[in-house]
């Protein structure tokens, strides 16, 4: 079993995508084995997008990740990393797999709907900065 950290992101919730969102995760067998719904300061996005601060788009994505509550989730299911960022899709909507969350549900490539982690070392990292062990036993 692998866990990840799944985002449900301001732009879904604001327009009510989270219910069909939640549906899709357990539809695919996923565990929900945490789940939040919480409005992030822009130096709580800052801090959880840390790795890109370099990056061109870094304030237009702190200040979206900020705009509104998002639900913050931990997946569970075997290969759970892949799973989740398959079942999401690319990016970019325009470069997703029909069928994925976000060709369906993605606006744009920033306001893209979900948000997955990539690696198990970043899954760590990011269950660990919503999440205290205590919740997930
Ligand atoms: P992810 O792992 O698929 O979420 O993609 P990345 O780690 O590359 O980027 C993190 C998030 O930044 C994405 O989910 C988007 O919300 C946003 N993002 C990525 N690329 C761009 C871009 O070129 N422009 C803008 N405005 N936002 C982007």
């Amino acid at each position: 079993m692998e866990r990840t950290l799944a985002i449900i992101k301001p732009d879904a919730v604001e327009r009510r995508l989270a219910g069909k969102i939640l549906q899709r995760i357990e539809d695919a067998g996923f565990q929900i084995r945490a789940m939040r719904r919480v409005h992030l300061s822009r130096k709580d996005a800052e801090g959880f997008y840390a790795v890109h601060r370099e990056r061109p788009f870094f304030a237009s994505l702190t200040t979206f990740m900020s705009s509104g509550p998002a639900v913050v989730l931990v997946l569970e299911a075997p290969d759970a990393i892949k799973k989740w960022r398959t079942l999401m899709g690319a990016t970019d909507p325009a470069k997703a797999d029909a069928g994925t969350l976000r060709k369906e549900f993605a606006q744009s490539i920033e306001r893209n709907a979900t948000h997955g982690s990539d690696a198990p070392e970043t899954a760590a990292f990011e269950i660990g900065y919503f999440f205290a062990g205590i919740e997930l036993m």
